[in-house]
């Protein structure tokens, strides 16, 4: 058994869509990047590789490279899940930290999308909300992601 940990945040910032473990979330506001800047998926990415010992999501994805610019996340997803070989994922924990908007209305709809793409079953799938109290000074802009995978 190997356990990996990923970490991500982006900005906030208007004129981009909010997208979350692939599902689109209405909000006047989106996260920027260089490619939709899903941080469920990026987070879950470097921990997977994580738990392989395989670096990260730059090396295989560098931000400076042109390709990359709009790159869909699962994409990256897909080429993390690629390197699992005959590895399994066990479970997997996500926390994801965003004062607004409110996210615990989407956390089934994020839980689907995982379970679908992982072919996970859902009870090895848990999706965590918290809010950052309004302590971060970038409590209203930015969202954060931790991710825990265990694979075996
Ligand atoms: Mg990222």
């Amino acid at each position: 058994m190997r356990v990996g940990l990923g970490f991500d945040v982006h900005r906030l910032v208007k004129g981009r869509e909010l997208i979350l473990a692939g599902v689109k979330i209405p909000y006047k506001k989106g996260l920027s990047g260089v490619s939709d800047a899903d941080v469920v998926f990026h987070s879950l990415s470097d921990a997977i590789l994580g738990a392989l010992g395989l670096g990260d999501i730059g090396d295989y994805f560098p931000p400076q490279d042109k390709k990359n610019k709009g790159l869909e996340s699962k994409v990256i997803l897909k080429k993390a899940l690629s390197l699992l070989k005959n590895k399994k994922i066990n479970n997997l924990d996500i926390t994801l930290i965003s004062d607004k908007p409110r996210l615990k209305p989407y956390k089934d709809k994020m839980r689907e999308s995982l379970k679908n793409l992982l072919k996970l079953s859902k009870d090895k799938i848990n999706i965590k909300i918290k809010s950052q109290e309004s302590l971060l000074p970038l409590s209203k802009e930015a969202i954060f992601c931790i991710s825990v995978v265990t694979i075996f």
